[in-house]
């Protein structure tokens, strides 16, 4: 009978440990080729090594993901085209300020019949406003595209941690349970919902709330304030989702991908931990160079999400609904200090 095959479209912490589930369950079920290709941004380790050469070498991602076995089944593979001529299950998940340019190489390679699902946490924004990643990877390719998000700190899945997600479908019921069937292990529990707009609203949204969970780590004021900022975010994630598709259900910010993912990422992400740092600093040394020296190569999506989120808002003339994110953007653009963000909460707290 048919067997599926599947790429991986990105290798950072979290592509690799979504190789490393996909492998898993192509070993072991029928309806799958085993061999699961991860495309890889090449680069040279500072060994001489290719990246690439090193994961099909130690079965690691040496990078981005040391000392984790992702399965001899993974194959890494730099050449775009190749990694996925012969796949017709595509799993994106790079980080959202390189898809425009992964598309566009796409466009024209992929299987006509393929399906894809993207795990990538942020919008593109073009003159006409938002566009949800995977509206924009179905419109360049052609091809029917879902979403998994949810509470998932890639770093604690890898070691086999027990968490959750949620696979978000337009409209095909079956493509979902094939996707869940792909992602499920023990230690992942994976539950299907129809809202694909709030599921992947919520994972993009979340990283602006993430921001500034970690201002208030940074300013050192306590869990009280930092539960009132969550409660805000998720409040502004939830009017904003339903100002640009109404159809999104009140329920999906009960699954993993609303609150869980808001609480994951505020505890314990890398938008937090550079947020932190960046209060500390007196916002005197910028993101960019915080990230470069925090994050060895890996990418934050935060601070760009909020600058599109910002664009979004202030289009349609509604900055002053979103204080939170709002006020976010402004601070890491450097208009505010980052002690604003909870003056924020005291002068504009609108929302009933
Ligand atoms: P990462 O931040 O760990 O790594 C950065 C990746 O970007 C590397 O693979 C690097 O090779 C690649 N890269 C650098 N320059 C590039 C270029 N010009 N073109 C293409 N690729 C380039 O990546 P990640 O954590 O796997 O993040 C991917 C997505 O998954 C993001 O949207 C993120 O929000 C989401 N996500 C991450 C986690 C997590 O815990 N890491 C969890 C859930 C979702
Ligand atoms: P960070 O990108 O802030 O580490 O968040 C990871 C994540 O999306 C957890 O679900």
């Amino acid at each position: 009978g048919f067997k599926s095959r599947v790429s991986v479209i990105g290798s950072g912490s979290w592509g690799s440990v979504a190789a490393k589930l996909v492998a898993f369950n192509t070993l072991n079920l029928s309806s799958f080729h085993d061999e699961v290709k991860m495309w890889v941004f090449e680069e040279t380790l500072q060994s001489g090594e290719k990246l690439t050469d090193a994961i099909n070498r130690t079965n690691e991602n040496v990078k981005y993901l040391p000392g984790i076995k992702l399965g001899k089944n993974v194959i890494a593979d730099p050449d775009l085209d190749n990694a996925v001529k012969d796949a017709n299950m595509l799993v994106f998940v790079t980080p959202h300020q390189f898809i425009d340019n992964i598309c566009k190489s796409l466009v024209g390679k992929v299987r006509s019949d393929a399906e894809a699902i993207s795990l990538i946490k942020g919008m593109e924004v073009k003159i006409e406003g938002a566009c949800l990643i995977s509206t924009y990877i179905s419109e360049q390719l052609g091809i029917n595209c879902s979403v998994l998000m949810g509470a998932n700190l890639a770093n604690e899945i890898a070691e086999e941690k027990f968490s959750e997600a949620t696979v978000g479908y337009r409209n095909n019921r079956e493509i979902a349970e094939q996707w869940v069937q792909l992602f499920t292990t023990p230690y992942f529990m994976v539950t299907p919902v129809q809202d694909v707009e709030g599921v992947e609203l919520c994972g993009t949204l979340k990283n602006v709330v993430a921001i500034a969970a970690g201002f208030v780590d940074g300013l050192d004021m306590g869990n009280n304030t930092k539960a009132a900022i969550i409660r805000f975010g998720l409040r502004e994630m939830r009017e904003f989702c339903k100002l640009l598709f109404s159809s999104v259900k009140d329920d999906t910010f009960f699954e993993s991908c609303g609150v869980a993912d808001v609480i994951t990422t505020c505890f314990g992400g890398r938008n937090t931990k550079v947020a932190e740092a960046f209060a500390r600093n007196g916002g005197k040394r910028s993101f960019d160079e915080l990230e470069a020296e925090m994050l060895q190569g890996q990418k934050l999506q935060g601070v760009t999400t909020g600058r599109e989120v910002y664009e979004v808002l202030r289009h349609r003339g509604l900055l002053e609904l979103f204080p939170l994110f709002a006020t976010v953007h402004e601070i890491c653009s450097g208009c505010l200090p980052p002690s604003a963000i909870v003056i924020y909460s005291e002068k504009k707290n609108i929302f009933p």
